[in-house]
């Protein structure tokens, strides 16, 4: 008898296994397990964490190519927002697993434009944060920034232009407009490329005198050096 029941829960699973969000096959986790080892491929060892020049710390998750590119893609373009908890907990499980992280920070994930919001119906990076924030029991602060100005595409841009175009992208939230937080923030985003957008978020904060200890990103760019 139980070996029956034992076989029609295996058919139980093979019926409602989803589709894996990056390749389609049948996936009993949140990935396939050809794409889950594919996406594992891009992930930084979890000590990287590295003070740059403009006095911020910078945690990766993974560098952005391949799996892990595409799975941000699906995320933000497909809108496969089921994919932003397995990325979340990957970040969060990282972020747990390097020594001598600051205990209390407040996370506050990179806004997008309202409009652009609207028309994506979600920010990526808020719901990385939601994720990550489960598992780290980190507080979120979900309007911790406002992105008031339309920014042109990045896309192209050199890292001057890019710094110019977000220079006053920013400003303090809602959340912190009546009480400064009582930990440095740590700002949360998808992509990391130039360092432009979290200088710029760092700034913004910074000149209200709230303290930011460095930013959490999902994936980094690893920039070509010039020949
Ligand atoms: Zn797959």
């Amino acid at each position: 008898m139980n070996h029956w029941v034992q076989h029609l829960r295996g058919l139980m699973t093979l019926v409602v296994a989803d589709a894996c969000p990056l390749c389609g096959r049948p996936a009993a986790n949140d990935f396939c397990s050809a794409c889950q080892r594919q996406v594992q491929t891009c992930a930084l060892p979890p000590a990287v964490s590295k003070v740059k020049a403009d006095g911020y710390a910078l945690f990766a998750w993974g560098r952005y190519g391949d799996a892990l590119k595409r799975a941000i893609a699906a995320l933000k373009y497909d809108k496969r927002l089921e994919l932003a908890r397995p990325l979340g907990y990957r970040m969060a499980d990282a972020w747990l697993a390097t020594p001598s992280l600051p205990k209390q920070l407040v996370v506050v994930p990179i806004p997008l434009h309202v409009s652009k919001q609207q028309q994506r119906g979600f920010n990526q990076a808020e719901q990385l944060a939601i994720h990550f924030c489960d598992q780290t029991r980190l507080p979120l602060a979900r309007q911790g920034l406002t992105r008031h100005l339309e920014t042109t595409a990045q896309f192209g841009l050199s890292a001057t232009e890019r710094l110019r175009n977000l220079e006053h992208a920013f400003s303090v939230g809602s959340a912190f407009a009546k009480q400064r937080p009582q930990h440095p923030v740590l700002l949360l985003d998808d992509i990391y490329t130039t360092g432009a957008t979290i200088r710029a978020a760092t700034q913004a904060l910074r000149r209200q005198g709230i303290r930011v200890w460095g930013a959490a990103v999902l994936a980094q760019a690893m920039m070509e050096r010039s020949p």
